[in-house]
């Protein structure tokens, strides 16, 4: 063991961001980190590829950080790169027939900080804006942990929103945050994502785009971890296959032992990694064979001209950075480079287009863009890559809160992971806060010490009952 009974070195299987989040502030306390890691590159599910058509380095998906994300932007901080984030405060909604509404802050404090780009947006009507209005002043006053066990649909429903309200305003930001359908997702989740992700304060709903792929916003990390006062390493193509309570043995038969272990694989693999001796007695792996996933498909497309919309106000022909298409399959898409010829779509609980082959994807991709931005209809398509995630993140379903386990149980390793139960959905920020926790365990303090506080709750949203 280290000083004042910290443990002197550790082993974290897992190089995703949970694993690199805990090696990261276990390292700045003076233990001694090893990180496995069965691939050959770290990330994890956030990370990119080199794509052999293209030759260039894809993301597998666009990742979208949030500014409410306080915990996943401290890790980019201490990995020195979160300069390589592009920021916007403003999100383009593109109606069929090619309307763009702008809906940013505006001069009201929060949580009434949108509402005159909203009043002004096309895409709903007046009364289905107060409709919306109403509802979120429930939002600002419910305790979203009493709404565990039902859908988010239900508390719609109950809160007296249309079907079309529904369909055009609530589910493009449930889906995309949550990666679930408003039918399916719970409410309780649901509802963080707009006390926190919208109404809490000025900067919450703020957009962040990686300008760089995203490997190269973990590359650092190795290089940070051999050069802390007990240096560690990353072992890149070092795949667990028994972890029990002192170390790990590899695929490859070799054994690593260390004062504590730290297990930060995706859920669906922990199971078949843990002794079963340990698993037998420890309650925090009974139901880990209860999460559902929910699948997210990314497409990769490049046109012979810019295909969005004209930024309003821009002097050198820009295209909007990104925009939400209204009521279509298709949620989001992202300029992915300054001509506007790249571009990346992104559908969030894809499950009905994971049978279609990579030229229908693009089809019907192109039949949203056509849809809400006719001016595309004239681009050449050149080049189409779909990235299918069928495991992408756990399906946060009514219940799942009392399934998600804690870093610390019943037998000595430490868990990891967007899966555990740091309340929030499979997100880097969720990632990255379950990192921290387990680094607190490892080390014994509270995890207070190491999670870094949400946004303060904006004074008016306070006085108006919201809770963080
Ligand atoms: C397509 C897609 C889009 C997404 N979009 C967003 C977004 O916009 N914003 C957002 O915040 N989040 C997004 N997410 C979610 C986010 O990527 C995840 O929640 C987060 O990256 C999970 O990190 P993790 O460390 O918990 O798990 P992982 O990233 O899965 O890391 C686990 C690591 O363990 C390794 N491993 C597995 N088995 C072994 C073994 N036997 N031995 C050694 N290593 C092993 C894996 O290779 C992996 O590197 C998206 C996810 C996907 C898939």
């Amino acid at each position: 063991m280290g000083r004042e009974g910290s443990p002197g070195s550790a082993l974290i299987v897992g190089g995703g961001i949970a694993g690199l989040a805990c090696a990261l502030r276990l390292a700045d306390r003076g233990v001694g980190v090893t990180i496995l890691e069965t691939r050959k590159k770290l990330g994890g599910r956030a990370t990119s590829f080199k794509d052999v058509r293209s030759e260039q380095w894809l993301d597998n998906c666009q990742h979208v950080v949030l500014g409410c994300c306080t915990n996943y932007l401290d890790l980019l901080a201490r990995l020195g790169v979160r300069d390589r984030i592009r920021w916007y405060d403003t999100q383009y909604w593109i109606e069929e027939g090619g309307r763009v509404s702008r809906v940013g802050p505006g001069v009201f404090p929060a949580p009434a900080h949108f509402t005159e780009s909203f009043l002004r947006a096309s895409f709903l009507t007046l009364g289905e804006k107060l409709q919306i209005g109403r509802a979120c002043a429930r939002i600002m006053r419910v305790n979203r942990r009493e709404y565990r066990d039902q859908t988010f649909g239900t508390f719609l429903s109950r809160c007296g929103q249309s079907e079309r309200v529904i369909r055009r305003f609530w589910a493009p930001v449930v889906v995309s945050a949550c990666n679930l359908d408003v039918a399916r997702v719970s409410a309780s989740v649901a509802l963080h994502v707009f006390q926190e992700g919208f109404l809490a304060a000025r900067a919450s709903a703020d957009i962040g785009v990686p300008s760089v792929p995203l490997l190269e916003l973990y590359e650092q990390a190795e290089r940070r971890l051999a050069a802390a006062s007990a240096p560690g390493r990353v072992l890149l193509g070092s795949a667990a296959e028994r972890i029990d309570e002192t170390g790990v043995i590899t695929t490859d038969g070799e054994r690593f032992d260390a004062d504590v272990v730290i297990c930060a694989v995706p859920v669906e693999r922990v199971c078949r990694l843990i002794d079963p001796a340990i698993r037998s007695r420890d309650a925090r792996f009974a139901r880990l064979d209860e999460f559902a996933h929910s699948p997210i498909l990314g497409v990769h497309m490049t046109f012979d001209r810019a295909v969005l919309p004209p930024l309003a106000g821009s002097r050198n022909g820009e295209t909007l950075p990104h925009a939400v298409l209204v009521d279509r399959p298709t949620q989001w898409l992202f300029r992915k480079d300054d001509a506007g010829k790249r571009i990346h779509a992104v559908i969030s609980a894809a499950d009905d287009w994971l049978p279609l082959s990579e030229d229908q994807v693009g089809k019907r991709v192109l039949a949203d863009l056509h849809a809400c931005v006719p001016a595309s209809a004239g681009a050449k398509l050149l080049e189409v890559r779909a990235v299918k995630e069928k495991l992408a993140t756990f399906a946060p379903v009514p219940g799942i809160e009392s399934i998600r386990p804690g870093p610390i149980g019943d037998s000595r390793i430490i868990l990891a992971g967007d899966y555990t139960d740091t309340g929030w959905p499979a997100t880097m920020e969720g990632a990255t806060r379950s990192g921290y926790a387990a680094a607190a365990a490892a080390l014994g303090v509270p995890s207070t010490d190491m999670i870094v506080a949400s946004l303060p709750v904006a004074p008016l949203a306070s006085v108006l009952g919201l809770r963080a």
